[in-house]
């Protein structure tokens, strides 16, 4: 592993179990982040739970959703939304995927997504829905194939979210700390909307409040602020429940795959 790269994969394992921590992500979904040395490429865990990642499970993907070094170990089969996405979007620097069940409402009936809360305003002014069955018809449900991850990458267009119909949804972001801001607020955002709309009228923010607070909320003091909330969060779990040492530091992520334990 060259050595610029052992933090960014320290962070991605992180986020990771970040994402599982804060109850986003269960055995399925997945993030990766674009080769910062090579746009033509892109960094995602191998084929296991989010909660289970390390820096030594990170693996590099053409944009075709290739692995650069072949062998016969598993991958996502879903990865080709990522490679779609890098490819169609050469701003997105990373991707994440996810089935939360705060969003499978807006999933499963196509309700419309509006931002409503200060912290929400990063999803933008439009949160796309992308129906697999309009141009494939019955499939298996799972965006594995490439012409599937096209489709999907065309839905989301130039927006930042795309929530796919009876699945779940997909969140583009122009860092890592970005993306996963993006993906844990607009959860919120969906468990928010959906209780407000029980209560009565909703009030969605206007255009010039979505562009004004999204700035806000997108400066990197905020996205630090909030990695480091999470980060601390799992730390302390990790600690807890014996998988990390007291004391021990983030850098200190141990890279090996194998031979690990880990419950
Ligand atoms: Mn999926």
């Amino acid at each position: 592993m060259p050595v610029p790269l052992k933090p960014l994969f320290d962070e991605l394992a992180r986020a990771n179990r970040i994402l599982a921590h804060e109850g986003i992500m269960d055995a399925f979904g997945h993030v990766s982040v674009r080769n910062p040395d090579n746009a033509a490429r892109y960094f995602l865990s191998r084929a296991i739970a989010p909660d289970l990642v390390l820096a030594g499970d990170v693996r590099e993907y053409t944009l075709e959703s290739e692995p650069v070094q072949q062998n016969d170990e598993r991958h996502y089969i879903e990865r080709v939304i990522h490679g779609e996405i890098y490819k169609a979007r050469p701003d997105v620097m990373a991707v994440c995927h996810h089935h939360a069940p705060e969003i499978l409402p807006y999933a499963i009936t196509g309700t419309e997504l509006v931002p409503v809360f200060l912290m929400a305003a990063s999803m933008g002014q439009k949160v796309p829905h992308w129906d697999q069955r309009t141009e494939f018809g019955d499939t298996n449900l799972l965006v594995s194939k490439p012409e599937e991850g096209r489709s999907l990458a065309r839905a989301l267009g130039p927006n930042w979210m795309v929530i796919m119909s009876r699945h779940g949804a997909t969140v583009a972001g122009r860092s890592l700390r970005e993306v996963m801001f993006r993906t844990y607020y607009s959860i919120r955002n969906a468990a928010l909307l959906t209780q407000a709309k029980a209560l009565g009228e909703v009030k969605a923010l206007s255009v010039g409040e979505i562009e004004q607070s999204g700035d806000t909320n997108l400066q990197p003091g905020q996205l630090a602020r909030a990695w480091d909330y999470w980060s601390q969060r799992l730390e302390h779990s990790e600690i807890k429940s014996g998988k990390k040492t007291a004391g021990a530091r983030r850098s200190k992520t141990p890279v090996k795959s194998k031979g690990r334990k880990r419950k």
